[in-house]
């Protein structure tokens, strides 16, 4: 039933044909990358298929087989009596399994990349990331599972109204402090140091029409090759943030193309319009999940919706209505992201920086030009570099 969603929304909403090959001109010196891009991304696309199935199994199997509930007799019996105990105990030891259960796939994904020469992370580091992530991890789910379920006791009939504000305010502060809390934890961050670049940078701005906080470069090279950017941030603390892996490689007018698409997602206001629907659809979602959670949680030996042991399931519904809506999230992501090209051909001006640049960021990331259609269509966040490119000279249309 939410394979055929997922198929018939990818189906609905998505390309149907396949994203058109990179032109040959633009696959550089060595065109032997396209060949290995492609292998790496059905390997890929089978491993992150892998991956989806692993968590809402593990949670179906941890309710259903009763271990969700003796966990939660466990801790009550080991002096956990306090509903606030009792849910962080529970969340803590919960959320650290089922994180280290899907450990082994993220390791394979990190084998793939050093075998395919993207990556030079140790072990040793890799599992330090992932410890650090781990951590990030607990603090926000223990800080959103106590709040959830201190609501579901005091508000049993409408937990999922306060809740889905809660969950909003807290993606909108997330939004907020991730340039100054998360990012550290895992890069460093220096404010751009070439100069003719930061003012190339702003004078782009200007003539975009978008203020630019700051331009910030991060070691990402400290992990690999990959090259990348992005924008973040709301209200003050906005800032463009460039891999340092792109200052090495690329030219300035490929540069100041990737910059303009970042640009491009600030004159559009997409991280508010991001906040704003998931501000429309959350209080739908938990709704929907409150009335579910009466239906399925008898039939687990789980007496109410505010015993602890129901919080896999409540995972496992959150999950699975994700999934659902995965084609519909990823094509408005494919339409902003096709909206920030387009501005960035309009404010450069510079079609043949935007095909090199995009084709450039393939060969040196290694990723697929041409993905299947249908996985394009569920999955993708980003158009098809092949299509990317392929829009650009008709002005990105
Ligand atoms: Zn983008």
């Amino acid at each position: 039933m939410l394979l055929i969603t997922m198929i018939g929304l990818g189906w609905l909403l998505g390309p149907r044909t396949p994203a058109p090959p990179l032109p040959p001109e633009l696959l550089g010196p060595d065109p032997g990358w396209l060949a290995r891009a492609e292998r790496l991304g059905r390997l890929r696309r089978g491993l992150s298929l892998l991956n989806l199935a692993i968590v809402p199994l593990a949670l179906w199997l941890f309710v259903s087989s009763g271990w969700s509930a003796a966990l939660r007799d466990w801790l009550t019996g080991h002096g956990l009596r306090s509903p606030w105990l009792l849910v962080g105990g529970f969340t803590i030891l919960f959320v650290t399994g089922l994180t280290v259960l899907t450990w082994p796939l993220e390791y394979v994904a990190l084998l793939l990349r050093r075998a395919y020469g993207l990556s030079n992370e140790t072990s040793a580091a890799w599992l330090l990331r992932q410890l650090k992530l781990l951590a990030v991890t607990l603090v926000l789910t223990l800080l959103a599972a106590e709040g959830l379920y201190w609501l579901l006791r005091t508000l049993p009939g409408w937990w999922w109204l306060p809740a889905a504000v809660g969950a909003v305010l807290l993606s909108m502060a997330l939004t907020y402090l991730q340039p100054y809390v998360i990012t550290p934890l895992f890069f460093r961050q220096t404010p751009l140091a070439d100069e003719t670049l930061r003012a190339a940078i702003q004078e782009l701005g200007r003539r975009s029409g978008v203020p630019i906080g700051e331009v910030y470069v991060i070691d990402a090279s400290r992990q690999g090759n990959e090259g990348n950017a992005y924008f973040t941030g709301i209200g003050g603390a906005t800032r463009v943030v460039l891999y340092d892996t792109l200052l090495r490689t690329y030219q300035r007018d490929q540069l100041l193309t990737i910059l303009a698409h970042e640009l491009g997602h600030w004159h559009y206001q997409h991280v508010w319009r991001a906040l704003a629907l998931s501000a429309l659809t959350t209080p739908l979602g938990l709704g929907l999940i409150h009335l579910l959670l009466q239906r399925l949680l008898p039939s687990w030996n789980i007496n109410t919706p505010a015993d602890v042991a129901g919080l896999p399931l409540i995972l496992l519904l959150i999950t699975l209505g994700s999934y659902a809506v995965l084609p519909l999230q990823n094509a408005l992501s494919r339409h902003w992201e096709r909206q920030a090209d387009r501005f960035a051909l309009q404010a450069t001006g510079d079609v043949a920086a935007f095909q090199r640049t995009f084709a450039d960021l393939a060969r040196q990331n290694l990723s697929d030009p041409t993905p299947p259609p249908l996985y394009e269509a569920i999955f993708a966040t980003h158009p098809a570099i092949g299509r990317r490119v392929s829009e650009a000279a008709t002005g990105g249309s």
